[in-house]
């Protein structure tokens, strides 16, 4: 049937999830585990949604046979093995189920922490291998040691939380979390990473890896320390610099690592960390766990669904601040923002270098990014080839060089909710103002600093001429002649020229756009075909 959505699952999942994509009557479910990238790429257009952990590599060249691919669900947190950029240009959405492995990540960072202070894993080694000595392995108790957090995220608070229960001092660094304590005030902030380094007894990492985090903890950083620090990471390898960490432990400026990520997994077998006296390694474990696995599948199967069925975007890794759970009236600005893009875009000929909305009102302002988005859809589609959808048009308008602008304006100001699009292109700057009125319809109120009111909708025509008599009368004689209804029109005048803007029943052939264009007096003549209103 061509309305089901058509599921695609190329690993092994919790069964949990594939048993809810079965059970729902709107999804059709092909298990493929096991297809390397070639056979993934033969079928992959054929497809609707992807679910995957982290088994296949959906590579550009697999991306670049997407057909009716609308989206790629991860159920787990890494998306290392999808090229994101080359999802965002095919108008992918690639999205994760970080959320639902927090707790159990959290819990094995927490875990590691406490066998590393207790030197549990060298003192289960010595036991299998025979020995009985209880002074190597005395440990450090947690309770009144501080520890400090790097990242305070989903994952490092759920850590704090643990940490503050079992009596520790908590501090954090993370920079993009803007307060001096967090918790209730129960864990200091630090602005720093620098600053924070000197007070604790024990850090454990919960960030991203990226260009900012990559090699956080290395030498310099190792050197602030308090000797004989701890260090856990159970976030990405090269996080910590590894070269560093072994010099580190070999001078005793730090006392013990656990790590459940490296640089380069899985760790070669004869990595030094591997076999390092104060060392503690997992492989990778953080997030393996019978519930974590439940859920990660659960998850994703459903945020899959939800936003093939146009309900919700969660967890999108590559387009972020993208609300599809509006209220109706974010709906219906939604609307007219598309309206108003689509009449603007035929009088755009030159290169656009700038768009900007302007939204008036707390309640647009929450849905600015979906707006800017569809506004920018109706704006380009119309020029270019490429099928522009809500995940890719704002990385192929930046893509083209097009700066984009949100400007959010004061409601008592602009008297009420509105928004504004304007476009500035080589040599001139078109703008367009959209209201919904209490009757809930769209209304453009304004083009060009022409002010206005009419419904955009059906067949508009739009005509800029000089403002002299009988333009109007020629007008509606050539419309006349053609045989075509003026179903509504809105004129607006300034110093010495005039807009119209025409709604007609039918859509107005080239030669009567020439005629028109032909006659004296009347400077530029635009049509565009709009979607009938919704009521
Ligand atoms: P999150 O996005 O909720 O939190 C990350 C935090 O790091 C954010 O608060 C962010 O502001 C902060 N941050 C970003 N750049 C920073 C920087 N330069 N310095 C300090 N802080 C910075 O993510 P999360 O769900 O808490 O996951 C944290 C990490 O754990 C991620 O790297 C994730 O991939 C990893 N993870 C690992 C496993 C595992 O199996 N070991 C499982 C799940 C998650």
């Amino acid at each position: 049937m061509s309305d089901m959505f058509k599921i695609l699952t190329v690993d092994k999942l919790a069964e949990e999830g594939l048993a809810y994509i079965r059970s729902q009557p709107d999804a059709d479910l092909d298990e493929k585990p096991g297809l390397n990238e070639q056979e993934l790429a033969a079928i992959i257009g054929n497809y609707d949604g992807l679910i995957l952990r982290s088994g296949v590599h959906v590579t550009a060249d697999v991306l670049s046979k997407t057909g009716q691919l609308k989206a790629i669900a991860r159920a787990g947190v890494g998306v290392d093995n999808i090229d994101l950029e080359a999802a965002t240009a095919a108008g992918v959405l690639v999205m994760n189920s970080a959320q639902a492995s927090t707790i159990t990540t959290a819990e094995h960072a927490f875990g590691l922490l406490m066998a590393l202070a207790r030197n549990i894993g060298q003192a289960y080694k010595h036991m299998t291998e025979g020995g009985w000595d209880r002074h190597m392995f005395q440990g450090r108790q947690l309770a009144g040691k501080t520890l400090g957090i790097i990242g305070f995220g989903r994952i490092g608070q759920a850590v704090a939380m643990r940490a503050l229960v079992f009596d520790m001092h908590v501090m954090a660094y993370d920079p993009f979390f803007n307060a001096e304590t967090a918790l209730d005030g129960k864990v200091k902030m630090y602005g720093e990473f620098n600053e924070l380094l000197p007070h604790a007894d024990m850090l454990t990492f919960h960030v991203p890896h990226n260009d900012q985090t990559h090699g956080l903890m290395g030498e310099s950083a190792f050197g602030l320390c308090k000797k004989s620090i701890l260090v856990v990471n159970a976030s990405r390898g090269g996080v910590i610099d590894e070269k560093a960490l072994l010099a580190a432990l070999d001078s005793d400026q730090c006392a013990g690592a656990a790590l459940d990520v490296f640089e380069n997994e899985p760790l070669d077998t004869n990595d030094p960390l591997r076999h390092h006296r104060n060392v503690l390694v997992t492989p990778h474990l953080g997030a393996s766990t019978v519930e974590a696995q439940e859920a990660v599948s659960t998850d994703a199967a459903v945020a899959l669904l939800d936003y093939l069925r146009g309900h919700d975007v969660r967890g999108a890794v590559n387009v972020s601040g993208l609300r599809l759970d509006l209220d109706p009236l974010q709906n219906r600005y939604v609307d007219v923002a598309q309206r108003m893009a689509q009449l603007l875009s035929p009088m755009i000929s030159e290169g656009i270098s700038q768009v900007t909305l302007e939204v008036a009102g707390e309640n647009l302002a929450a849905a600015s990014d979906t707006i800017e988005r569809l506004a920018l859809i109706g704006l380009l589609q119309p020029h270019l080839d490429t099928s522009l959808n809500v995940v890719n048009v704002r990385h192929v308008a930046e893509h083209r060089g097009i700066s984009l602008r949100t400007v959010i304006a004061d409601e008592d100001r602009m008297a009420g909710p509105q928004i504004a699009l304007e476009v500035n292109s080589t040599d001139r700057t078109h703008r367009i103002v959209g209201r919904v009125y209490t009757d809930m319809r769209p209304r453009v109120v304004e083009i060009n600093s022409y002010h206005m009111d009419m419904i955009p909708a059906g067949n508009m025509v739009l005509i800029r001429n000089e403002d002299t008599p009988g333009i109007i009368g020629t007008v509606g004689m050539e419309f006349g002649r053609a045989g075509i209804n003026i179903a509504d029109m809105a004129i607006s005048r300034r110093v010495a020229s005039a807009m119209m803007l025409l709604r007609v029943d039918e859509e107005p052939p080239q030669d009567l756009i020439d005629r028109l264009l032909s006659c004296p007096g009347i400077l530029k003549v635009c049509k565009v075909k709009l979607s009938e209103e919704q009521l």
